[in-house]
């Protein structure tokens, strides 16, 4: 932006400083005006795809977080990792499940029974380690 006004300016002063009737700007003017464009689409892009990364990411890798009981581990896989952190954090087993003290089955924290081997899950089983 400031460097589009830079352009402009050295332009409106070339205009102003060449004798009346001499007032068209010159090849290398409209060029530098050009390049400067060029320039500021390209910062916008890498601006878009910087700020999509800082929070799409984050945002995605939360919601993936969300359903498997560890949003913030999730969201930290996002921001870090971009779409491959995505992706981790869907192959992610997450905090729901655990392993049957009988039969080492995941299964999820608040069931009372294993659905693998039919055993009664004694209490608190979930918090113990
Ligand atoms: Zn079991």
């Amino acid at each position: 932006m400031l460097r589009m006004r830079y352009a402009r300016a050295s332009l409106l002063n070339h205009l102003t400083s060449t004798p009346a009737g001499h007032l068209s700007p010159t090849a290398e003017d409209i060029e530098t005006l050009y390049q400067e464009m060029i320039n500021m689409g390209e910062e916008a892009i890498a601006i878009f795809a910087f700020s999509t990364w800082l929070i799409a990411m984050p945002v995605l890798g939360a919601l993936i977080g969300a359903k498997k009981g560890s949003v913030l581990f999730c969201a930290f896989l996002g921001l870090l990792l971009g779409p491959i952190g995505v992706l981790l954090a869907l192959a992610y087993d997450g905090n729901i499940r655990k392993p049957c003290p009988f039969c080492k089955e995941k299964v999820h924290k608040e069931a009372i029974a294993c659905p693998h081997c039919q055993r009664d899950l004694p209490a608190m089983w979930s918090s113990i380690k």
